[in-house]
């Protein structure tokens, strides 16, 4: 067991009162009505799987019940920061993102190479 600092109690509790909700700072399509149902699609529902530090949307469910974010590596456990939401992260997320396939081209594909620089805008 281990302890996440909530920014809004601003004390360490339990990992058991807190829950992952996804990647932080996804970009929501600017016009929905008006986007391709592949985009909508994308951002509801298909994410990335990254390896290394990478920012994280957690909420302190049996707490203070609110969200913020969490700037976590995925390889060692370790996070480095957590922050309310709409504050901007001290650090910079720099992951190996997996894609992982997707319904129309379940083929297995090589891992990308590519490194992306996650975090900033929210
Ligand atoms: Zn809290």
């Amino acid at each position: 067991m281990f302890h996440i600092y909530c920014p809004w109690c601003q004390e360490h509790r339990e990992e058991e009162e807190f829950h992952a909700k996804g990647p932080a700072h996804l970009a929501r399509p600017a016009d929905p009505e008006n986007c391709s149902d592949e985009a909508w699609g994308e951002y509801l529902f298909f994410r990335d799987n990254p390896r290394g530090v990478h920012h994280e949307l957690w909420v302190h469910a049996v707490g203070c019940r609110k969200f913020f974010n969490i700037t976590r590596n995925t390889v060692t456990y370790e996070i480095l920061e957590t922050y309310k939401i709409g504050e901007q992260p001290a650090t910079g997320a720099e992951a190996d993102v997996v894609t992982l396939p997707r319904r129309q081209d379940a083929q297995p594909q090589p891992a990308p190479q590519t490194k992306v620089l996650a975090g900033g805008a929210s």
